[in-house]
């Protein structure tokens, strides 16, 4: 007999994806009996091996611009690290110093900071959140970091801009409401293809692309503006005008407000390392024809960009979704930027 306690069992990204409290193995003529085990993964995790990290300051002020891709006012990250293990994600590169990307980890009082500097803020703008880090990952549905900066945002009267790859956003489709009534909301739900096996390849801990869609859905049916980010397009894999087309009908099918899509992935340094070892694994033989497109660029567009671009723009006329960056942001900002100066 062999016994065995507190064994955790950890996904690629590090994240625990099961705890054995016990383990009776009796063995008896090469037979294996599991007398005892269950599954706890988070509670256990969170309590016993969470890791917070110290922030002194919360929100970023950023150049708003009504042409710019996110528009914010203001930039910020409750969580350091993601575990939705995106093969491509930017988030890896060196410039962001962030070692271990995969294991998510807290910032410590990250609420407390920012209410201070809610309070202390001039500018009543849009405050971003999931440009490195997805808000709604998985401790998020414990730690509630996220929806408590949103019950901030209406407290103090901001708006937010929020990007995610998780259906579990419809979760604060209520503090969304509230702060939509007097300040701007829009959500980007990041799709990249209608193909589930290549999504869970790419993309292998996020929602699938049905639940983003049906969380796309849900959001314009409370009101709240969401649509899709369809980026990165990645050469050779996920850049075909079938691929397209058929996000493009889902989209219409499920009431998305816009779809911003950007042709292409940007790579560097660690960032490109990871991608490349992930591709070889997954896509033999993609590794060469990337070095030699596009060497070291750092930015790889799609060799069907054009066309790719030329048909996301004939169905989003036709079917009336906005696809230009400039349009979804003066459809979602309800002051023009000039008012929230002054205010
Ligand atoms: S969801 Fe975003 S931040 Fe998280 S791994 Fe994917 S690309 Fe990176």
């Amino acid at each position: 007999m062999i016994l065995l306690n507190n064994i955790y069992f950890f996904n690629f990204a590090n994240n625990p994806v099961m705890y054995i409290d016990t383990i009776y193995i009796i063995s008896s003529k090469q037979k294996i009996l599991l007398l005892f085990f269950y599954k706890k993964t988070a509670d256990i995790w969170y309590n016993t091996y969470m890791e917070e990290i110290y922030a002194k300051t919360i929100l970023q002020r950023s150049k708003a611009s009504m042409d710019g891709w996110i528009y914010q006012d203001y930039n910020m990250n409750l969580y350091r690290g993601c575990s939705h293990g995106c093969i491509y994600c930017d988030s890896r590169s060196l410039c962001y110093g962030i070692d271990n990307f995969d294991l998510v980890k807290p910032k410590k009082d990250a609420i407390k900071i920012l209410e201070l500097e809610l309070m202390s803020k001039r500018i009543k703008g849009v405050c971003a959140m999931g440009s490195m880090s997805d808000p709604y990952n998985p401790l998020e549905k414990k730690l509630e970091l996220t929806r408590n900066a949103l019950k901030l945002f209406y407290k103090y009267g901001f708006g937010t801009s929020v990007i995610t790859k998780s259906a579990m956003v419809t979760r604060d489709i209520d503090l969304f409401k509230l702060i939509n009534i007097n300040k701007s909301v829009i959500v980007n739900i990041t799709i990249t293809t209608v193909d589930n096996e290549l999504q869970k390849l790419i993309e292998p801990n996020s929602s699938t692309t049905l639940e983003r869609f049906k969380a796309i859905k849900q959001l314009n049916e409370a009101g709240i503006k969401a649509g899709l980010m369809l980026m990165p397009i990645l050469p050779y894999i996920n850049d075909s005008i079938e691929n397209l087309d058929k996000l493009i009908e889902l989209a219409r099918e499920y009431k998305a407000h816009h779809i911003f899509a950007i042709f292409g992935v940007t790579l560097r340094d660690r960032q490109r390392e990871y991608y490349y070892k992930h591709l070889k694994k997954l896509f033999p033989g993609i590794v060469d024809k990337y070095k030699e497109n596009y060497g070291e660029s750092y930015s790889c567009q799609s060799p069907n960009a054009k066309m790719l671009y030329e048909h996301l723009t004939k169905k989003c006329e036709e079917y009336k979704i906005l696809y230009k960056i400039k349009s979804i942001n003066e459809s979602f900002l309800k002051i023009p930027k000039q008012l929230a100066l002054e205010l």
